[in-house]
């Protein structure tokens, strides 16, 4: 096309001077015949370069007078090219009324945000829920506006689940944070009001936990009374059997009571766990040795002690973490079988492993078995003495001490639990110590 329209152009131009030669020829002045004509052909070709110009600047759609020819396909393919161009941007700017109206309307915040946490963008909820004012704040770092120490940590390093932060603007309000990455170096920050599912929750920690402390006096009182009545040799002969089941469930309800107050109160601290000093190696080797000297029968419990580190935390909720991990491991193994405890370090910091030889746990339960009262089989459980609640208070206390559990278990063949501690919550006394007791 191209081509054959540029040999018409090169023949009509050859035709042009070739006539003006003749008539030159046949006249006289050849010269001035094909000066005059080849003026004319420049001022043809200007005015189209001048109606071109006309029509890029935003002028007529048109060119009224060039029906045919070369120039007359150059503008007719502008045009085009103008038409599909506005065209487009209608289209562009339809499509951003319509994503500025619908993020108008929502009711959670977005914030785009550049590699560098500056504020690109904003909807109309981030402004009622963070207080940004889209007239000083775009361009503005989103952590220097917000000083929320975890909304900070939480900007620089975002990952997982988001954090839930009280809302700088309204107050006693809770918000839900999400940072999403997307497109190169780009992030959205999704802000949610979640203060009624905070308050739900708070009442309902609330509620178990004056429920549980509530229970707590009458309980002890019968288990008092139950205690003194089994001790007693006088007592008739058909109550001993129904009063020693009494105890039993008493002491069974005190066990859940005491795990129920433990857990709300590992929910409801807001901070994490202090740093006190706790020397791991003593606490696990007391430990350990109680668990192997009972005199009921148990699988063989060892210790591998091969780090001396000790662990700046509480010691009660690490002592609580060690034992329910080690008294899961010695119940759920039969007696024949053996458990491993090992506490250890490496270059992302510490763990703490129980590994036995027990029952196992199927593969689909593994995400579940840390949930409140969730138990593979109840009814063993329950036998056995467990209340549920122990892996739900392991993996509280691990968190509060910014540490993971991680489950890796094979039905039927053992179980290992691992607490990974970050490697600031350490510290080293100096030399590695191996020992197995
Ligand atoms: P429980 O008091 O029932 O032991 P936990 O929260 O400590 O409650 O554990 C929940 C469930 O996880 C247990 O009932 C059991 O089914 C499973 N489980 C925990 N530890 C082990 C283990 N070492 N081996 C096999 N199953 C385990």
């Amino acid at each position: 096309m191209l081509r054959r329209r540029w040999a018409k152009q090169v023949a009509f131009l050859v035709a042009w001077l070739g006539a003006a030669a003749l008539l030159g020829l046949l006249f006289g002045a050849p010269a001035w015949w094909l000066t005059a004509a080849l003026l004319l052909y420049v001022a043809h070709t200007l005015r189209y370069i001048y109606l071109l110009d006309r029509m890029l600047d935003g002028g007529k759609r048109h060119a009224p007078f060039a029906t045919r020819g070369l120039w007359a396909e150059i503008l007719a393919r502008v045009d085009t090219i103008k038409t599909k161009s506005r065209n487009r941007k209608k289209k562009f700017h339809r499509v951003l009324r319509e994503i500025r109206e619908s993020t108008g309307a929502l009711s959670d915040g977005g914030v785009i945000l550049n590699g560098d946490n500056e504020i690109v963008w904003f909807n109309p909820a981030a402004t009622l829920l963070l207080g940004l004012d889209p007239r000083t704040d775009i361009g503005r770092r989103l952590d220097n506006l917000i000083r929320h120490p975890e909304f900070v940590s939480y900007l620089a390093e975002p990952g997982g689940e988001g954090i839930t932060f009280p809302s700088p603007k309204m107050e006693s309000a809770w918000l839900a944070l999400q940072i999403i990455p997307y497109g190169r170096d780009q992030r959205i920050a999704i802000v949610r009001n979640v203060t009624r599912e905070v308050n739900l929750e708070r009442t309902r920690r609330d509620f178990v936990a004056n429920a549980s402390h509530e229970l707590r006096s009458p309980l002890t009182v019968l288990s008092g009374y139950l205690d003194t009545f089994a001790d007693d040799e006088d007592l008739p002969n058909r109550w001993k059997v129904p009063i020693a089941e009494m105890l039993r469930q008493s002491n069974r309800m005190t066990q859940i009571l005491r795990d129920l107050m433990e857990l709300m109160r590992l929910e409801s601290a807001e901070s994490d766990a202090s740093r006190d000093f706790v020397d791991v190696c003593t606490m696990l080797g007391l430990m350990v040795r109680d668990f192997d000297s009972a005199t009921e029968e148990h699988p063989a419990v060892s210790l591998h002690l091969e780090t001396d580190a000790a662990l700046l935390g509480n010691e009660t909720e690490l002592h609580s973490i060690f034992f329910n991990l080690i008294h899961n491991a010695v119940r759920f193994t039969p007696a024949t079988g053996s458990v491993a405890v090992i506490w250890r370090t490496d270059d992302q910091g510490a763990a703490f492993e129980v590994t036995d030889t027990g029952i196992g746990i199927p593969e689909e339960e593994i995400p579940r078995i840390t949930e409140r009262f969730y138990r593979v089989d109840p009814g063993r459980s329950r036998a056995i003495g467990g209340t549920g609640l122990g892996l739900a208070i392991v993996k509280h206390a691990v968190q509060r001490h910014d540490g993971v559990l991680e489950i890796a278990s094979v039905e039927g063949e053992g179980s290992t639990f691992l607490c990974r501690f970050a490697a600031e919550r350490l510290l080293y006394r100096g030399g590695q110590a191996e020992a197995a007791v």
